[in-house]
């Protein structure tokens, strides 16, 4: 059976840290679906959302084991629609892993077919966040040392 992994995420901005989940994934996976949600407790993004996708298809426009789709839904449903029986998330810190166990148990419940992968973060990225990149790009800092392609 092909393995196919969904990394879903808000990816606000996609960074080096996920950059390294989906280089480590592309070992373990025949497919892997980067998936852009609209998370509801986030609400609005600060990257716009069209943007991104450009970006991150750029970015893997080698690698035709790589898709990047949109989507406003379930994860364990969008997983069912793509077939795929993977879920790949990553880890950096105690934080972390409260949300993702919460999760994780959830999307099991709701999807029992749908076993979750987790990664943790390669040392040199525990440090990357989306939210501090918004922080201080927001100021003006420079964010290229953060980020897998040009802002
Ligand atoms: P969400 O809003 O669903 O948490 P994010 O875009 O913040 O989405 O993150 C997507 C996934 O990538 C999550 O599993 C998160 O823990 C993981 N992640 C974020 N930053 C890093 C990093 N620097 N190293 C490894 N994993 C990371």
């Amino acid at each position: 059976m092909k393995k196919i992994a969904i990394f879903p995420g808000s990816f606000d901005p996609f960074t080096k840290g996920h950059h390294d989940i989906v280089l480590r994934g592309l070992s373990l996976f025949d497919e892997l679906i980067i998936g852009i949600g609209y998370n509801v407790a986030k609400k609005t993004r600060y990257f716009e959302i069209e943007d991104m996708v450009n970006k991150i298809k750029t970015l893997y426009k080698d690698e035709p084991k790589v898709k990047v789709i949109i989507y406003n839904e379930l994860t364990s449903s969008l997983a069912k629609k793509h077939n795929a029986n993977f879920l790949l998330r990553g880890l950096r810190n105690t934080t972390d892993f409260e949300y993702e166990n919460t999760i994780s148990q959830m999307n099991r419940k709701l999807n029992p077919e749908l076993e979750t992968v987790f990664l943790i973060t390669s040392p040199h990225f525990a440090a990357v966040s989306s939210t501090v990149i918004r922080e201080v790009h927001k100021f003006g800092a420079d964010i290229s040392e953060y980020i897998p392609y040009e802002v």
